[in-house]
């Protein structure tokens, strides 16, 4: 398993996961462990743990992807609104160490 992370296996489709989107910068699927109605994760395909780890160019990347989100907010079923989260390490509970961005919805969430 690539960087022994359960996320690079996914992009190595080392391991199955219900993909919605794909493009030659991140992937987005749907979370096993559902927190709300509707719940995803964006997943850039270079590997780091946190922000302060990320490149410039890596930093393009997730720019690229906060453009997308809106893009695509329809055909995930996000249109009423969502809840972004980054969970950048152990106070955050963050529990997959490949930096990824959760997309929440579907429902009215509580704060
Ligand atoms: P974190 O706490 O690191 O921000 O969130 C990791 C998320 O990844 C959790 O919400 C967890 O449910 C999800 N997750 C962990 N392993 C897998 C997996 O193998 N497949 C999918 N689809 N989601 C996973
Ligand atoms: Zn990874």
């Amino acid at each position: 398993m690539r960087n022994n992370c359960v996320f690079c296996a996914i992009m190595d489709g080392e391991i199955p996961s219900q993909k919605v989107y794909e493009d030659e910068k991140f992937i987005i699927i749907k979370d096993i462990n559902p927190k709300a109605k509707l719940h995803y994760l964006c997943i850039p395909k270079n590997h780091y743990k946190l922000l302060e780890q990320m490149t410039e160019e890596d930093l393009d990347n997730i720019r690229y992807i906060f453009k997308k989100i809106p893009e695509l907010k329809k055909e995930l079923g996000l249109e009423n609104g969502y809840r972004i989260i980054i969970n950048q390490g152990d106070d955050a509970i963050q529990t997959v160490f490949h930096l990824h961005i959760h997309l929440l919805g579907g429902e009215k969430l509580p704060v």
